[in-house]
């Protein structure tokens, strides 16, 4: 009789572990999923910046006349914000900025692929950015065309020097890094945000380490 009462009583208190424990269990879920939900909203936040209209195709960044058409405030602001960071010294080698709709985009530059957000190009020393509302998260999208534009004025993808850090660095790093032109854009907008693997890449690092300073 005892061990009857003692059996049961056992039970209801494995049963009771086992719904506390489903409980935790789903709460340490929702718990999960809200965080998640915070995180993904944080990464497509519009930056709360004042945006500088000059009319209705200009706006002024920094001391930069960015041309828009068609796209939205929250799209102004959100590459306004990453024109306003980028480094002087690579800024001032892109001489127009154009923010367009994906559209526009796509007939600028038929040749663009599905992950295509912007452009860069040049004719001599003379760069044009092109920058479209496409949905990312991605907040180097201007840093990676500065880059290119910034390459473009003083040919560091040409030079001797870096064509033999790319041949030793280069070759193995990201896939979207498919050629010289790309490593150093892909790779040195890591550095700048330090994203960047320094111990892996020593000659890559030093070289920038130079850049910076300029
Ligand atoms: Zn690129």
């Amino acid at each position: 009789m005892i061990r009857k009462i003692i059996c049961q009583l056992c039970m209801v208190i494995a049963v009771t572990i086992l719904g506390y424990t489903c409980l935790n269990y789903e709460m340490a879920i929702e718990e999960q999923k809200a965080l998640e939900e915070e995180i993904n909203e944080r990464k497509y936040a519009v930056p709360d910046i004042e945006l500088e209209k000059i009319s209705d195709t200009q706006i002024k960044v920094r001391d930069k006349i960015v041309q828009y058409e068609n796209v939205s405030d929250d799209t102004l602001k959100w590459y306004a914000d990453q024109i306003e960071k980028c480094p002087d010294y690579l800024l001032s080698t892109v001489d127009e900025i154009h923010i367009v709709t994906r559209e526009r985009l796509l007939e600028l530059k038929p040749e663009s692929k599905s992950t295509t957000i912007g452009f860069h190009k040049h004719y001599g020393t003379y760069s044009i950015v092109v920058l479209s509302e496409y949905k990312t998260t991605d907040r180097t999208v201007f840093l990676h065309e500065a880059i290119h534009a910034y390459d473009a004025q003083y040919e560091i993808t040409d030079s001797p020097e870096f064509q033999s850090i790319y041949q030793a660095e280069g070759l193995e790093y990201d896939e979207r890094a498919k050629n010289i032109k790309e490593y150093f854009a892909y790779s040195y907008t890591d550095y700048l945000t330090h994203d960047f693997n320094r111990s892996k890449y020593p000659q890559t690092t030093e070289f920038y380490k130079k850049l910076d300073q300029e």
